[in-house]
């Protein structure tokens, strides 16, 4: 993932405002999706079938074995570890670099918002062996702690499965931490 993730930060700093306009928000804070209340850093997150298959259908179809790809699993903030659809974001990709358009993301959040729902993880292909780069620890789809990002070797060329998969998770120091995928992904029928 590459810098256009930002869109789903805190924005840049704004200009000094007078004591009775510091309270409000940035203007870019008004385009951001409302507080959200977190993830459980320690829960498993359930992955149908269909959504992990599809997930593997997406970034093979669109990477087209010789670019990234990424989408994002989304959850109900009902059940915010059982991930409900997958999504293609607009994007643009390179061999080894793939960026969310981040007008998109903007009007992806206001989606997200009107459903009452959240971006629970990332998902990316890499060209070869699966970890998380400076480039991916640097830019998450959001920056939310218990957000999970995994990424896929070989342009998910692969069987449809987590063996050499890399899953990276938001810490609640706003670090990350790798985990062993088979632990936190129960993908279920
Ligand atoms: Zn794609």
């Amino acid at each position: 993932m590459s810098p256009a993730g930002m869109a789903g930060g805190p924005g840049p700093v704004g200009p000094v405002l007078p004591a009775h306009l510091a309270a409000q928000p940035p203007a870019v804070a008004a385009r951001s999706p409302r507080p959200v209340p977190g993830f459980d850093a320690d829960a498993a997150v359930r992955v149908p079938k269909r959504v992990f298959q599809e997930t593997f259908d997406i970034l093979r179809r669109c990477g087209g074995n010789c670019r990234e790809c990424a989408v994002l699993w989304v959850v109900s903030w009902d059940s915010p570890d059982t991930v409900t659809r997958v999504v293609h974001p607009t994007h643009r990709a390179r061999a080894a670099e793939v960026e969310i358009d981040p007008a998109w993301l903007t009007g992806f959040f206001v989606e997200l918002a009107q459903r009452g729902e959240g971006i629970r993880a990332q998902v990316h292909s890499h060209p070869g062996r699966a970890f998380h780069s400076a480039t991916d620890d640097a830019w998450p789809a959001i920056h939310t702690p218990g957000f999970l990002s995994l990424v896929v070797p070989r342009f998910a060329q692969g069987p449809a499965g987590l063996i050499h998969t890399y899953l990276a998770q938001i810490t609640s120091g706003g670090g990350w931490r790798s985990l062993p995928p088979a632990d936190y992904l129960e993908v279920r029928p």
